[in-house]
Protein backbone atom coordinates (compact mmCIF):
# COMPACT_ATOMS: atom_id res chain seq x y z
CA UNK A 1 0.00 0.00 0.00
CA UNK A 2 1.30 3.64 -0.78
CA UNK A 3 0.39 6.29 1.74
CA UNK A 4 0.32 9.87 0.92
CA UNK A 5 3.26 11.71 1.47
CA UNK A 6 2.17 14.36 3.79
CA UNK A 7 1.23 17.70 2.47
CA UNK A 8 3.97 20.87 3.31
CA UNK A 9 2.71 23.40 5.15
CA UNK A 10 0.93 26.05 2.85
CA UNK A 11 2.77 29.43 2.41
CA UNK A 12 5.69 28.18 4.71
CA UNK A 13 8.45 30.24 2.28
CA UNK A 14 9.88 33.45 3.04
CA UNK A 15 8.61 36.64 1.10
CA UNK A 16 12.36 38.05 0.50
CA UNK A 17 12.17 39.91 -2.75
CA UNK A 18 15.98 39.77 -4.27
CA UNK A 19 16.76 41.79 -7.14
CA UNK A 20 20.11 39.96 -8.40
CA UNK A 21 21.52 43.12 -10.26
CA UNK A 22 21.79 45.33 -7.55
CA UNK A 23 21.34 42.85 -4.36
CA UNK A 24 18.96 44.56 -2.87
CA UNK A 25 17.17 41.99 -0.69
CA UNK A 26 13.83 43.15 1.39
CA UNK A 27 12.00 41.29 3.94
CA UNK A 28 8.36 41.30 4.47
CA UNK A 29 7.15 39.32 6.99
CA UNK A 30 9.49 38.43 9.80
CA UNK A 31 7.57 35.49 10.49
CA UNK A 32 8.06 33.93 7.63
CA UNK A 33 12.11 33.98 7.95
CA UNK A 34 14.29 31.38 7.66
CA UNK A 35 14.99 31.22 11.33
CA UNK A 36 11.58 31.71 12.31
CA UNK A 37 10.42 28.93 10.17
CA UNK A 38 13.94 26.38 11.38
CA UNK A 39 12.48 28.51 14.92
CA UNK A 40 8.96 26.50 14.93
CA UNK A 41 10.71 23.27 13.20
CA UNK A 42 13.08 22.80 16.20
CA UNK A 43 11.18 24.03 19.14
CA UNK A 44 8.42 21.64 18.69
CA UNK A 45 5.79 23.56 18.28
CA UNK A 46 5.36 22.48 14.42
CA UNK A 47 5.98 18.58 14.82
CA UNK A 48 2.84 17.51 12.66
CA UNK A 49 3.27 13.52 13.64
CA UNK A 50 5.84 11.67 15.08
CA UNK A 51 7.28 8.30 12.92
CA UNK A 52 6.74 5.35 14.80
CA UNK A 53 9.93 3.60 15.55
CA UNK A 54 7.99 0.06 15.16
CA UNK A 55 7.14 1.15 11.76
CA UNK A 56 9.74 2.86 10.93
CA UNK A 57 11.90 -0.28 10.99
CA UNK A 58 9.48 -2.25 9.11
CA UNK A 59 9.42 -0.13 6.56
CA UNK A 60 12.98 0.07 6.49
CA UNK A 61 13.38 -3.92 6.59
CA UNK A 62 10.72 -4.08 3.65
CA UNK A 63 13.08 -1.89 1.35
CA UNK A 64 16.07 -3.27 1.93
CA UNK A 65 14.80 -6.60 1.03
CA UNK A 66 13.05 -5.39 -2.25
CA UNK A 67 16.18 -3.90 -2.99
CA UNK A 68 18.40 -6.84 -2.24
CA UNK A 69 15.79 -9.00 -5.38
CA UNK A 70 16.29 -6.11 -7.61
CA UNK A 71 19.33 -5.81 -7.60
CA UNK A 72 20.48 -9.64 -7.78
CA UNK A 73 18.84 -9.39 -11.48
CA UNK A 74 21.58 -7.41 -12.74
CA UNK A 75 25.02 -8.69 -13.94
CA UNK A 76 27.46 -9.31 -11.23
CA UNK A 77 30.06 -7.73 -12.78
CA UNK A 78 27.97 -4.30 -12.83
CA UNK A 79 27.83 -3.95 -9.23
CA UNK A 80 28.27 -2.15 -6.80
CA UNK A 81 25.03 -0.46 -8.06
CA UNK A 82 25.24 2.99 -7.39
CA UNK A 83 21.75 5.72 -6.56
CA UNK A 84 22.48 8.92 -5.38
CA UNK A 85 19.69 11.61 -5.31
CA UNK A 86 20.18 12.83 -9.14
CA UNK A 87 20.20 9.34 -10.67
CA UNK A 88 17.19 8.52 -9.07
CA UNK A 89 15.61 11.58 -10.85
CA UNK A 90 17.31 10.88 -14.16
CA UNK A 91 16.31 7.31 -14.44
CA UNK A 92 12.61 8.52 -13.64
CA UNK A 93 12.83 11.60 -16.20
CA UNK A 94 14.81 9.56 -19.39
CA UNK A 95 16.76 6.91 -19.30
CA UNK A 96 18.90 7.51 -22.07
CA UNK A 97 19.88 11.24 -20.52
CA UNK A 98 20.61 9.46 -17.07
CA UNK A 99 23.41 7.39 -18.86
CA UNK A 100 24.62 10.13 -20.55
CA UNK A 101 25.06 11.82 -17.75
CA UNK A 102 26.71 8.60 -16.20
CA UNK A 103 29.89 10.13 -16.61
CA UNK A 104 29.28 13.72 -17.05
CA UNK A 105 31.50 15.99 -14.01
CA UNK A 106 31.79 18.95 -16.29
CA UNK A 107 31.82 22.25 -14.52
CA UNK A 108 29.38 24.64 -16.47
CA UNK A 109 27.71 27.75 -15.01
CA UNK A 110 24.89 26.02 -13.27
CA UNK A 111 26.80 23.45 -11.46
CA UNK A 112 29.32 26.83 -10.36
CA UNK A 113 26.82 28.97 -9.11
CA UNK A 114 25.26 25.59 -6.83
CA UNK A 115 28.55 25.37 -5.91
CA UNK A 116 29.55 28.49 -4.44
CA UNK A 117 25.76 28.44 -2.97
CA UNK A 118 26.44 25.20 -0.60
CA UNK A 119 29.66 27.18 0.01
CA UNK A 120 28.11 30.47 1.65
CA UNK A 121 25.35 28.86 3.24
CA UNK A 122 28.08 26.70 4.85
CA UNK A 123 30.35 29.67 6.25
CA UNK A 124 27.38 31.58 7.15
CA UNK A 125 26.01 28.50 9.36
CA UNK A 126 29.38 28.07 10.43
CA UNK A 127 32.44 30.92 11.05
CA UNK A 128 30.18 33.85 9.32
CA UNK A 129 30.69 35.33 6.13
CA UNK A 130 32.43 38.79 5.52
CA UNK A 131 31.55 42.01 3.66
CA UNK A 132 34.05 40.93 0.69
CA UNK A 133 31.79 37.91 -0.67
CA UNK A 134 33.97 37.07 -3.37
CA UNK A 135 37.40 36.74 -1.33
CA UNK A 136 35.23 34.58 1.13
CA UNK A 137 33.77 31.94 -2.07
CA UNK A 138 37.72 32.11 -3.21
CA UNK A 139 39.35 31.28 0.29
CA UNK A 140 36.72 28.63 0.50
CA UNK A 141 37.19 27.37 -2.52
CA UNK A 142 41.27 26.86 -1.91
CA UNK A 143 40.58 25.68 1.34
CA UNK A 144 38.87 22.24 -0.52
CA UNK A 145 41.79 21.85 -2.28
CA UNK A 146 40.89 19.50 -4.97
CA UNK A 147 36.98 19.58 -4.51
CA UNK A 148 37.80 23.33 -5.24
CA UNK A 149 39.81 22.59 -8.15
CA UNK A 150 36.82 22.74 -10.74
CA UNK A 151 34.84 26.13 -9.84
CA UNK A 152 38.34 27.84 -9.72
CA UNK A 153 38.97 26.18 -13.44
CA UNK A 154 35.59 26.89 -14.47
CA UNK A 155 36.66 30.36 -13.24
CA UNK A 156 39.81 30.91 -15.00
CA UNK A 157 38.20 29.77 -18.25
CA UNK A 158 34.98 31.71 -18.17
CA UNK A 159 34.00 34.90 -20.03
CA UNK A 160 33.55 38.05 -17.99
CA UNK A 161 29.78 37.89 -18.30
CA UNK A 162 30.24 33.99 -17.22
CA UNK A 163 31.96 35.25 -14.15
CA UNK A 164 29.94 38.87 -13.59
CA UNK A 165 26.85 36.47 -13.73
CA UNK A 166 28.72 34.02 -10.76
CA UNK A 167 29.79 36.94 -8.39
CA UNK A 168 26.10 39.00 -8.97
CA UNK A 169 24.53 35.45 -7.85
CA UNK A 170 27.46 35.20 -4.96
CA UNK A 171 26.15 38.76 -3.62
CA UNK A 172 22.38 38.06 -3.78
CA UNK A 173 22.94 34.65 -1.68
CA UNK A 174 25.16 36.80 0.72
CA UNK A 175 22.41 39.32 0.80
CA UNK A 176 19.58 36.71 1.67
CA UNK A 177 21.63 35.25 4.20
CA UNK A 178 23.01 38.30 6.12
CA UNK A 179 18.80 40.01 5.88
CA UNK A 180 17.10 36.73 5.83
CA UNK A 181 18.86 34.40 7.65
CA UNK A 182 20.53 36.30 10.63
CA UNK A 183 22.69 34.51 12.69
CA UNK A 184 21.38 30.83 13.56
CA UNK A 185 21.15 29.95 16.86
CA UNK A 186 24.47 28.07 18.35
CA UNK A 187 22.14 25.93 20.03
CA UNK A 188 20.96 24.68 16.77
CA UNK A 189 24.07 23.16 16.26
CA UNK A 190 24.25 23.98 12.27
CA UNK A 191 26.35 21.03 10.19
CA UNK A 192 27.07 21.53 6.58
CA UNK A 193 27.62 19.31 3.86
CA UNK A 194 26.86 15.68 5.61
CA UNK A 195 27.81 13.03 3.16
CA UNK A 196 25.35 10.22 4.43
CA UNK A 197 26.03 6.51 2.34
CA UNK A 198 24.07 3.46 2.72
CA UNK A 199 25.58 0.09 1.81
CA UNK A 200 22.66 -2.63 0.88
CA UNK A 201 22.31 -6.19 -0.75
CA UNK A 202 25.63 -7.37 0.79
CA UNK A 203 27.47 -4.30 -0.93
CA UNK A 204 26.04 -4.38 -4.12
CA UNK A 205 24.14 -1.71 -4.09
CA UNK A 206 24.93 1.95 -2.83
CA UNK A 207 22.49 4.81 -1.85
CA UNK A 208 24.05 7.81 -0.58
CA UNK A 209 22.79 11.88 -0.71
CA UNK A 210 24.88 15.17 0.58
CA UNK A 211 22.92 17.01 3.48
CA UNK A 212 23.73 20.64 2.86
CA UNK A 213 22.68 22.17 6.30
CA UNK A 214 21.48 20.42 8.67
CA UNK A 215 20.37 21.52 12.40
CA UNK A 216 18.88 19.75 15.81
CA UNK A 217 19.12 16.06 16.22
CA UNK A 218 21.76 14.35 17.80
CA UNK A 219 23.68 15.94 19.35
CA UNK A 220 21.26 18.15 20.72
CA UNK A 221 17.88 17.54 22.17
CA UNK A 222 15.57 18.99 19.34
CA UNK A 223 13.83 17.70 16.19
CA UNK A 224 16.18 16.72 13.30
CA UNK A 225 16.01 18.91 10.54
CA UNK A 226 17.92 18.54 6.72
CA UNK A 227 17.99 21.80 4.76
CA UNK A 228 18.63 20.98 1.18
CA UNK A 229 20.23 24.25 -0.35
CA UNK A 230 19.37 25.24 -4.48
CA UNK A 231 20.71 28.17 -6.25
CA UNK A 232 17.29 29.03 -8.27
CA UNK A 233 13.92 29.27 -6.78
CA UNK A 234 11.29 27.41 -5.15
CA UNK A 235 9.55 24.75 -7.31
CA UNK A 236 7.64 21.43 -6.42
CA UNK A 237 10.10 19.54 -8.46
CA UNK A 238 12.66 20.03 -4.60
CA UNK A 239 10.06 18.00 -3.39
CA UNK A 240 11.16 14.25 -5.08
CA UNK A 241 14.75 15.23 -3.87
CA UNK A 242 13.33 15.89 -0.21
CA UNK A 243 11.80 12.16 -0.28
CA UNK A 244 15.11 10.66 -0.86
CA UNK A 245 17.01 13.16 1.66
CA UNK A 246 14.23 11.60 4.24
CA UNK A 247 14.79 7.98 2.80
CA UNK A 248 18.59 7.71 2.77
CA UNK A 249 18.57 9.57 6.65
CA UNK A 250 16.30 6.71 7.86
CA UNK A 251 18.29 4.29 6.41
CA UNK A 252 21.60 5.65 7.71
CA UNK A 253 20.87 6.34 11.77
CA UNK A 254 17.59 4.34 11.67
CA UNK A 255 15.25 7.28 12.28
CA UNK A 256 13.52 9.77 10.38
CA UNK A 257 14.19 13.26 10.31
CA UNK A 258 11.32 15.15 12.00
CA UNK A 259 11.17 17.73 9.11
CA UNK A 260 13.40 17.90 5.50
CA UNK A 261 13.05 21.48 3.56
CA UNK A 262 14.49 23.18 0.48
CA UNK A 263 16.20 26.76 0.73
CA UNK A 264 16.26 28.67 -2.55
CA UNK A 265 18.94 31.19 -2.67
CA UNK A 266 17.38 32.87 -5.68
CA UNK A 267 14.22 33.89 -4.08
CA UNK A 268 15.40 33.36 -0.15
CA UNK A 269 12.27 31.00 0.06
CA UNK A 270 11.89 27.86 2.29
CA UNK A 271 9.63 24.96 2.21
CA UNK A 272 9.85 22.32 5.01
CA UNK A 273 7.61 19.13 4.40
CA UNK A 274 7.04 16.75 7.61
CA UNK A 275 8.63 13.73 7.48
CA UNK A 276 5.52 11.01 8.40
CA UNK A 277 5.95 7.51 7.35
CA UNK A 278 4.15 7.88 4.44
CA UNK A 279 6.51 10.40 3.45
CA UNK A 280 9.37 7.55 3.64
CA UNK A 281 7.48 5.01 2.28
CA UNK A 282 6.73 7.29 -1.10
CA UNK A 283 10.31 7.80 -1.04
CA UNK A 284 11.21 4.12 -1.22
CA UNK A 285 8.61 3.37 -3.96
CA UNK A 286 10.39 5.93 -5.95
CA UNK A 287 13.71 4.74 -5.21
CA UNK A 288 12.51 1.14 -5.91
CA UNK A 289 11.19 2.33 -9.58
CA UNK A 290 14.36 3.69 -10.42
CA UNK A 291 16.87 0.49 -8.82
CA UNK A 292 14.50 -1.51 -11.54
CA UNK A 293 15.25 0.62 -14.85
CA UNK A 294 19.07 0.76 -13.19
CA UNK A 295 19.12 -2.97 -13.29
CA UNK A 296 17.27 -3.26 -16.60
CA UNK A 297 20.07 -0.92 -17.77
CA UNK A 298 22.68 -2.87 -16.73
CA UNK A 299 21.43 -6.08 -17.69
CA UNK A 300 21.26 -4.91 -21.23
CA UNK A 301 18.72 -3.74 -22.02
CA UNK A 302 17.69 -0.56 -24.42
CA UNK A 303 17.31 2.85 -22.92
CA UNK A 304 14.21 4.48 -22.61
CA UNK A 305 14.09 7.80 -24.38
CA UNK A 306 11.22 10.05 -22.99
CA UNK A 307 11.62 13.78 -23.84
CA UNK A 308 10.86 16.27 -21.06
CA UNK A 309 11.57 19.49 -19.47
CA UNK A 310 14.62 19.13 -18.43
CA UNK A 311 15.90 18.26 -22.14
CA UNK A 312 17.94 21.54 -22.41
CA UNK A 313 20.06 20.43 -19.99
CA UNK A 314 21.01 17.31 -20.64
CA UNK A 315 24.67 16.04 -22.52
CA UNK A 316 22.91 14.27 -25.26
CA UNK A 317 20.43 16.87 -26.54
CA UNK A 318 22.80 17.20 -29.71
CA UNK A 319 22.80 13.83 -30.31
CA UNK A 320 18.75 13.27 -29.53
CA UNK A 321 15.86 14.48 -32.38
CA UNK A 322 13.34 13.90 -29.32
CA UNK A 323 15.27 15.75 -27.18
CA UNK A 324 15.76 18.29 -30.06
CA UNK A 325 12.43 18.58 -31.05
CA UNK A 326 10.77 18.84 -27.36
CA UNK A 327 13.45 22.10 -26.56
CA UNK A 328 12.47 23.00 -30.20
CA UNK A 329 8.50 22.91 -29.22
CA UNK A 330 7.91 21.11 -31.73
CA UNK A 331 6.14 18.03 -29.43
CA UNK A 332 2.47 18.43 -28.13
CA UNK A 333 2.01 19.14 -24.97
CA UNK A 334 2.49 22.26 -23.03
CA UNK A 335 6.41 23.39 -21.73
CA UNK A 336 6.04 23.33 -18.07
CA UNK A 337 5.83 26.55 -16.29
CA UNK A 338 8.77 26.06 -13.98
CA UNK A 339 11.05 25.12 -16.19
CA UNK A 340 13.51 28.02 -15.81
CA UNK A 341 14.82 26.57 -13.12
CA UNK A 342 15.42 23.12 -14.08
CA UNK A 343 19.50 23.74 -14.92
CA UNK A 344 20.52 24.82 -11.22
CA UNK A 345 22.49 22.53 -8.83
S1 LIG B 1 17.69 15.13 -24.70
FE1 LIG B 1 15.85 14.59 -23.50
S2 LIG B 1 14.96 12.82 -24.54
FE2 LIG B 1 17.06 13.06 -25.30
S3 LIG B 1 18.31 11.74 -24.01
FE3 LIG B 1 18.35 13.76 -23.09
S4 LIG B 1 16.69 13.78 -21.58
FE4 LIG B 1 16.33 12.03 -22.98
Amino acid sequence: MIRAAAEPLPSLRGTVTAARDNAVVTTTAARFTVPALLGEALDGSARPCPVDPGELAELLAWFRAECEAAVARSPADTRPLRLPKGRVTDLLACERGALARLGDDAMGAARARGRITDLLVAQHATIGLTPDVRADVLDALGALGPDGAPVLGWLAGASEEEAAELWRHAEVVAACLAEGWGALDRAWWPRCQERATVVLAGGALVLSATFDLVVGGPPTDRPWVVVEVKSGQVSDRHRTDLLWYALVAALRHGRAPAWVATWTAADDGLVPLPVTLGTIEAAAHRGLAALDRLVGLAAGRAAGVTPHAGCGWCPELDRCEPGLARVAGLVDGPWPGDAAGLGES
